[in-house]
């Protein structure tokens, strides 16, 4: 497979895990804020549509990818991110570093 191609795969990887980080250190505090602090109903309901936005974004980052050599879909393949293996074809995808 061409490095470009690791490379991309490697990139959509750690951007799917960074954002999903990211989504579990905010969610826990925009709850907190929004229960424990007298905000307005605009700025509660910009903290929640960020929280579903997050979600939806994570989800096509997660479902968006395809195996460059079968086209298999990964999503399905690795819980989180961009599987080692292509499931289907056997590709390497990632390699340890
Ligand atoms: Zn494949």
């Amino acid at each position: 497979m061409p490095a470009e191609d690791l490379r991309k795969l490697r990139q959509h990887h750690n951007a799917t895990i960074g954002l999903f980080v990211a989504f579990w250190i905010f969610t826990p505090v925009a709850i907190v804020v929004i229960e424990l602090f007298d905000i307005s109903q605009r700025a509660q309901n910009a903290l929640i549509g960020t929280i579903f936005g997050a979600a939806i974004v994570i989800s096509l980052l997660q479902f968006s990818k395809r195996c460059p050599h079968c086209r298999a879909n990964l999503g399905w393949q690795s819980r989180l991110g961009i599987p080692r293996h292509c499931g289907k074809c056997g590709s390497i995808l990632r390699e340890d570093q």
